[in-house]
């Protein structure tokens, strides 16, 4: 890919002034599929002086004018999705037939969803009182964004700004830097001006770091991790940045015995499977109720132990690698936690599935007779491995899906619609998905606690890169 040691500033490809390497691998076989330089402050000073330049102009421009580049991009997005879905496959091995339909189909997806929310946003409002209230960009805005569905979270973030009228920087994940570039040659196509959207490519400790502390910079929105959200928040606070945080989960999924246990069962554990278990709202706690308990782990082993791995530039609903040895470890590290915990192995455990001795596979894994008490319980693990507790009664369920830091989304299986919504409602998180209704682009996406502040997607996802002013007039 000609353009992944460089970086995207002021419309141009630019060679970086760091000259810091990083290796890129496939984490199917661990090869090496290029470098990208880390960028140093330098780097990011020209970039954030690029889109400080840009902004007074794309600032002032109508809701017709972006309309127009946005619908542009959608046009391109559409025409390079098979391109997309390969390379987000080679950099974190996502199997094609996901890649396709899931990861890169978010680029059409999501921006579908914001034209037609920029459509209907009222930015001019006549309030009762005589007053008028207007919605303005915030400013230049930082973008920070992971690995585990690299182009949904940059579409989540560019799309919105750009929508809004903001300029900004993305920094992507150092770890899937390839999607990047290409999803910022589809913006540069589009004919946004030079300066409104800018690239780079770097670590989070100095680049995004460096992006969260810039005086210039008006909104940081990241997502990622609640450690690193964390520093992102910290790091704004002296500045007095708006932060938007998407951070991690564990989300619940509760199963009471009214449900088509068969079909719940083997949907939940397809649900928390996807992406090798490497998204943030993956239902990875399965708390059963204890009259079906019996026959759920009956279930859960059957359908986990058909579950097959495979590689990912091949077709088909199999599960791909893990993104890196990092993440293999950490993976590891919490299988073994389990086993020392006491939780039982009903499915997988430590190690490679047999004939991957290369790349970051890890066996898919299901813990039973589990509590929530336990670090598999409490604890991220972003693999492909599920918790199961049961449960004795409505208020339990609830007590145990409440009681983790996280609130980003959860799951309820029954077939008491009233129940379930009855359950719905007490619980502390962010999206709720009953009896496996999955998630429609355009409908906010975000948690609460620990999980995270903003929501993205739809009008308010644009509202959140937007300021309130407000007009008074003589009576
Ligand atoms: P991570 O926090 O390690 O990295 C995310 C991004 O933050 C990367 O671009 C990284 O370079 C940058 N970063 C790291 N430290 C930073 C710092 N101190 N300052 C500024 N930037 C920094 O997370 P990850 O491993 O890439 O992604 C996995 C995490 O992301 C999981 O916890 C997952 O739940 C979360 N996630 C959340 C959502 C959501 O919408 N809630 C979506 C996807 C992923």
């Amino acid at each position: 890919m000609s353009n992944l040691d460089k970086y995207y500033i002021n419309g141009e490809w630019v060679v970086p002034l760091s000259k810091t390497k990083m290796n890129v691998i496939n984490p199917a076989n661990e090869d090496s599929i290029g470098e990208i330089i880390l960028a140093n402050e330098l780097d990011v000073n020209l970039a954030v002086a690029a889109a400080k330049s840009a902004f007074s102009s794309f600032s002032q421009t109508s809701k017709e004018e972006r309309l127009k580049l946005l619908k542009a991009l959608l046009e391109i997005s559409k025409k390079r999705l098979p391109e997309l879905a390969k390379v987000i496959s080679l950099e974190m091995g996502a199997p094609m037939t996901m890649s396709l339909e899931l990861q890169a189909d978010a680029a059409v997806g999501h921006l579908e969803g914001y034209i037609e929310a920029l459509i209907n946003q009222q930015e001019r409002e006549k309030l009762s009182n005589g007053d008028v209230q207007v919605r303005e960009p915030v400013g230049i805005c930082g973008l920070i964004t992971p690995w585990n569905w690299p182009v949904n979270q940059i579409a989540l973030k560019a799309l919105p700004a750009l929508a809004a009228g903001c300029t900004c920087i993305l920094k992507p994940s150092e770890f899937t830097p390839l999607s990047s570039v290409m999803y910022s040659e589809m913006i540069h196509d589009a004919g946004f001006p030079p300066g409104v959207f800018n690239m780079i490519q770097g670590d989070g400790p100095l680049a995004g770091a460096t992006l969260s502390k810039h005086p210039d910079i008006g909104m940081m929105s990241f997502t990622g991790s609640t450690r690193a959200g964390s520093s992102v928040s910290k790091d704004s606070a002296n500045s007095i940045k708006r932060v938007a945080l998407e951070l991690g989960g564990k989300s619940p999924n509760i199963v009471f015995a009214d449900c088509d246990l068969e079909e719940r069962i083997s949907g939940s554990i397809e649900e928390c499977y996807i992406n090798t278990g490497q998204s943030c709202d993956a239902p990875t706690r399965l708390l059963v109720e204890r009259s079906c308990y019996k026959e759920v782990l009956k279930i859960a082993k059957r359908v986990g132990e058909a579950v097959k791995v495979g590689d990912p530039a091949q077709e088909g609903n199999h599960l791909g690698p893990l993104v890196s040895d990092i993440q293999f470890g950490r993976v590891q590290a919490m299988i073994e936690k389990g086993i020392k915990e006491g939780a039982k192995l009903l499915v997988g455990g430590l190690g490679k599935p047999d004939g991957f001795d290369e790349g970051y596979w890890v066996r898919p894994t299901i813990f039973a007779d589990a509590n929530n008490k336990m670090a598999i319980a409490q604890e991220e693990i972003f693999g492909p491995v599920l918790t199961i507790i049961p449960f004795d009664s409505e208020e339990e369920a609830i007590e145990i899906a409440n009681d983790t830091p996280y609130g980003l989304a959860a799951y309820v299986q029954s077939g008491d619609l009233n129940r379930a919504e009855r359950v719905a409602q007490k619980l502390r998180v962010g999206m709720v998905h009953i009896n496996g209704g999955g998630f429609n682009y355009g409908s906010p996406f975000g948690g609460y606690k620990q999980s995270g502040n903003g929501r993205e997607g739809g009008i308010i996802g644009i509202e959140d890169f937007q300021e309130v002013k407000t007009l008074h007039y003589p009576e």
